[in-house]
């Protein structure tokens, strides 16, 4: 093999979303010589699919003049069912006014009210409301923003690049190795600081609002470097996707005033949550559809009606013009004159790469933020509008974290990488060399199937362990599959396969972790342990391998402001 072609920066970023977007303006702008590495352009990025809109207490909307950071930060730890590490959720809601102004002043549009100032909306599990919107494209408006930014500052963006492995050096990561996507070739990136914000993994799950690329590469790659993944457990079903598609139709809708009803026309929330009613957090509307579902007061093929139709055609075009065209193009119906079918779906991962409040991973020179990461701000469950938050958030503290660790890491060691290539590259070809029958896109359906039947939104032992079981036949299928194109340019079979094997990890160990937490906590409902169990489980579990072995443990949790309490609504 020649001489692999090695990239040699201060920083790596791997993923081009908001959290890496964030991350790298803040390094080129300290002068750093700064890459954003990414597998699709980053205006593809999940990013630009958020709708509803990012939490700030600015108290601009009428009645929520005295809000404030704290109340803020009450709601996000009352929403994550206490689970949220309180320090961090303390940073994210203190930062939290400064980060949208200043998106406004790089050139966010967003919506405003008649007085000129951001307008806000209330969301679920919100004491008062506090999202700040561009209509219903908000994550469109903030990418594109953030992208201008980052390009305007000469960042080495990567783009089509798919990052395979992550390099070590001993006890410290120092790069990683990357497919260049439209010729095959395999590069290696070399740098004393590396940092995931590779996203969700939403696509592990059948039924998920995630975009394809969501595979959840970053908690894979750390997971193989040796750190471990925080609470995996916690995964967030979207109670409102749109029937057949799942596509998200966003809780921007219930916050503008749209209601959910059963087949008999009832407002059944009333009778889950009766002070939020349609507003209630996310894990308590996701469990109250499906068990009306299961009841029997769904509409055939199990969904409830969103009815948006008493807001007017007015308010609908200049709040939510996305979700209605999303409904009109998918399922046919105009929710200016019909209710939306929808039903729950996979939306978001509250676990991920274990970091400390400083985005800093346990692998020095290793750092995580955004989705793929588990700070934790969310808990158990989060509410609508803090991620975003939380990607531009921790995204410029991470940066600052690189930043101060810079001189003291070593630099980069371009032969080690080049070294990394060549294993990386050896793995590759033997597993382009393999033949059979097995395929990825086989094994991805029925693996999505296994953790949506085992894994879904409630949950006991018995089904988790035949779920478990499932995963692990899974795994050895996986080490057989091959690839049919044994190509270089733009080897898509290739990839899948590649993201295929980091999602049967994920899935083990969101299997795990539900398996060792025996109480209902968020989003995590065991009809077994119904429950929330304060003395045994209010703790972080982590998942690690150990020779290829997955082990969970458990680390704590950091309370200080907020008592736990009994979570009412
Ligand atoms: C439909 C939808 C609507 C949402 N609406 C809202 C909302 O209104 N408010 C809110 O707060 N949250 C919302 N969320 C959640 C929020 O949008 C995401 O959590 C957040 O945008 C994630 O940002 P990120 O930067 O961490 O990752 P992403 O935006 O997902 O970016 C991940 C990046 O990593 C790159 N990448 C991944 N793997 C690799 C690899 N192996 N090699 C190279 N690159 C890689 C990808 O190319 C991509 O650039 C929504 C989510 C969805 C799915």
């Amino acid at each position: 093999m020649p001489d692999p072609v090695v990239h040699t920066h201060d920083v790596c970023i791997i993923g081009g979303g908001l959290a890496g977007l964030r991350a790298a303006l803040a390094c080129s702008t300290a002068g750093l010589d700064t890459a954003v590495i990414s597998k699709v352009h980053p205006l593809r990025s999940h990013s630009v699919a958020a709708q509803g809109g990012i939490n700030a207490a600015l108290g601009n909307a009428e009645g929520a003049e005295h809000d404030d950071w704290e109340a803020h930060a009450f709601d996000t730890v009352k929403g994550s069912d206490y689970l949220a590490d309180q320090d961090a959720v303390a940073r994210l809601c203190r930062d939290a006014p400064a980060a949208v102004i200043e998106l406004e002043h790089m050139g966010t549009v967003f919506s405003r009210r008649d007085d000129g100032r951001i307008a806000q909306r209330p969301f679920g599990g919100a004491g008062v409301p506090r999202t700040c919107y561009a209509a219903d494209r908000t994550g469109h408006n903030l990418l594109h923003t953030l992208y201008e930014q980052v390009t305007a500052r000469g960042t080495r963006v990567y783009e089509e690049y798919f990052v395979t492995s992550l390099v070590r050096n001993g006890g410290r990561c120092t790069g990683c190795t990357a497919i260049a996507i439209p010729s095959g070739e395999l590069h290696g990136f070399s740098a004393p600081a590396v940092l995931l914000a590779t996203g969700g993994f939403g696509r592990i799950f059948s039924r998920s609002t995630n975009a394809l690329i969501n595979t959840g590469d970053g908690g894979a790659l750390a997971l193989r470097a040796g750190v471990p993944l925080k609470d995996m457990e916690f995964v967030q079903f979207h109670p409102t996707s749109l029937f057949g598609t799942n596509i998200l139709i966003t809780e921007g809708a219930r916050g503008e005033g749209a209601i959910l009803k059963n087949r008999g026309g009832e407002r059944f929330m009333e009778r889950y949550a009766p002070a939020s009613v349609d507003l209630a957090p996310r894990d308590v509307v996701a469990r109250a559809i499906e068990t009306e579902i299961s009841a029997g007061r769904g509409f055939p093929g199990g969904f409830v009606h969103l009815d948006l139709t008493h807001l007017g055609a007015e308010k609908i075009m200049e709040r939510l013009p996305g979700i209605r065209q999303i409904a009109m193009d998918f399922a046919g119906v105009d929710p200016i004159l019909e209710p939306v079918p929808v039903q729950p779906a996979q939306h978001y991962s509250m676990g991920g790469i274990d970091v400390d409040i400083d985005g800093s991973t346990r692998l020095p020179g290793l750092y995580a933020a955004g989705e793929c990461a588990c700070v934790s701000v969310h808990g158990a469950n989060r509410l609508g509008g803090n991620s975003l938050l939380e990607t531009v958030v921790f995204g410029r503290l991470v940066a600052n974290t690189m930043i101060a660790d810079l001189p003291s890491l070593p630099p980069p060691d371009g032969a080690l990488v080049r070294e990394a290539v060549r294993a990386e590259k050896s793995r590759i070809d033997a597993i382009l060399a393999r033949n059979g029958d097995e395929r990825a896109p086989a094994i991805l359906r029925d693996m999505k199937a296994a953790m949506f039947e085992h894994f879904g939104i409630f949950r006991d032992e018995t089904t988790m362990r035949e779920g478990l079981a499932a995963i692990t036949a899974l795994q050895e299928r996986c080490r057989r599959a091959s690839v049919g194109n044994k190509g270089t340019v733009f080897n898509q079979a290739l990839h899948r396969l590649l993201e295929l094997e980091g999602m049967l990890l994920l899935a083990e160990a969101v299997a795990r972790g539900a398996m060792f937490r025996k109480e209902s906590r968020g989003s995590h409902t065991r009809t077994d342990f119904p429950d929330r169990n304060d003395t045994e489980f209010l703790v972080h579990t982590l998942a690690s391998l150990d020779d290829g072995k997955m082990a969970i443990t458990q680390s704590p949790v950091t309370l200080g402001m907020f008592e736990p309490r009994e979570r009412v609504y």
